[in-house]
């Protein structure tokens, strides 16, 4: 991280490939720890806030300039010193953009097993923290019944779709937007009743002619919160996941608020780490053998390469990426 951005971040820029630092993989001290070699790191949207100054607050810390960003990611143990931890074994968690990390434990980490249907990259995806996110917020947030309507927006991330699949499942009909052809059609094959293409269609026509919205999974904010909110019934529930189209630009003040007053409107943001002592161990016993059963789709968008990185992070926040964006660091 070299540089806070003003607004998008600028690969080169606001992020650098450092390739000044060496590492000796054979006696590099461990200290009890283990030594990772970095197989797939995760780029998501939250990662825009951490590149901020450090005294601007928020729920994730800021990155240090001079220091690699870190996020989720997906190693394979070269060497231990822990007790528990053999060579060989997968770790997962927050792992610094590197090709190779010592950590002293598993603070952050975790070991996992991986069901041979499913590749690595699905555990940081939709078997991982985005898929958590849909299920979780939906589970504890929208109050979900049959035949009500929902609309969710960034529909063709690992986020959204899988939202429209659980919502699905649960009866509903689902209106879903999303900023490409390719990825209004992604959308319509994993169920989405009415996808359409933001970009070029009018959100406010749509939701008037296929409202009003009980259920809202909002992961754009701005002007489709409020067209959300024009079009939403009495009694509907909003579920404030991201508001993407504030992240580089600033947010938006919500346009009509007193429209929560008067359709009785229940708002509810949440961080999903916050759910994780409710949920985690439902959403491994429930969502990830169906991943794995193929009875939810998902897309992944690849990018190659630790140098890479910069640009994949701005394809995510341009609307670039179709499905989940993973960085490949290395094969195993
Ligand atoms: P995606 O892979 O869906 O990538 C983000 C997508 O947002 C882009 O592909 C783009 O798709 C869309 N987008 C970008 N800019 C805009 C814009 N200005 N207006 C509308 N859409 C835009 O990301 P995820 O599925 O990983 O994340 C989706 C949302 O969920 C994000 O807001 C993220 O911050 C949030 N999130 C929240 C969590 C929580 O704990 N609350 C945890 C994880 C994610 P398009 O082509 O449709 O424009």
């Amino acid at each position: 991280f070299s540089a806070i951005p003003k607004g998008y971040p600028i690969p080169g820029e606001t992020t650098v490939y450092d390739t000044t630092q060496t590492i000796d993989l054979e006696n590099v001290p461990l200290n009890g720890g283990i030594l990772i070699k970095v197989l797939i790191l995760s780029v998501d949207p939250y990662m825009r806030g951490r590149l901020r100054a450090p005294e601007v607050k928020s729920y994730s810390p800021p990155f240090t300039l001079g220091e690699p960003m870190a996020g989720g990611g997906i190693g394979v143990v070269l060497r231990s010193e822990l007790a528990g931890v053999a060579a060989g074994a997968h770790v997962r968690g927050s792992l610094p953009h590197q090709q190779y990390v010592v950590a002293p434990g598993l603070t952050m980490l975790e070991v996992l097993e991986r069901d041979p249907r499913l590749p690595w990259s699905v555990y940081i995806g939709v078997a991982g923290m985005p898929g958590e996110t849909s299920y979780m917020g939906w589970r504890e947030y929208s109050r979900a019944k049959q035949g009500e309507v929902a609309f969710v927006t960034a529909g063709a991330g690992p986020v959204g779709s899988m939202v429209i699949q659980i919502a699905k499942q649960d009866g509903l009909k689902v209106i879903a937007s999303a900023g490409s052809e390719e990825k209004v059609a992604f959308m319509k094959k994993i169920g989405a009743d009415v996808a359409f293409n933001y970009k070029t269609t009018d959100t406010r026509a749509v939701l008037e002619k296929e409202g009003p919205v009980d259920v809202y999974w909002d992961n754009v904010g701005g002007d489709t919160l409020d067209a959300a909110m024009q079009f939403a019934s009495n009694h509907a529930r909003f579920i404030e996941c991201g508001q993407i189209s504030g992240y580089n630009t600033g947010p938006q003040p919500m346009k009509n608020p007193t429209l929560i007053v008067s359709k009785s409107l229940s708002i509810n943001g949440f961080i999903v780490g916050n759910l994780y002592p409710k949920y985690k161990a439902e959403f491994a016993a429930e969502v990830v053998p169906r991943l794995a059963r193929g009875e939810y789709k998902f897309t992944e968008d690849v990018t190659r390469g630790l140098d890479r990185l910069g640009d994949a992070l701005l394809a995510v926040l341009k609307g670039e990426n179709t499905g989940k964006a993973v960085v490949v660091v290395a094969e195993e």
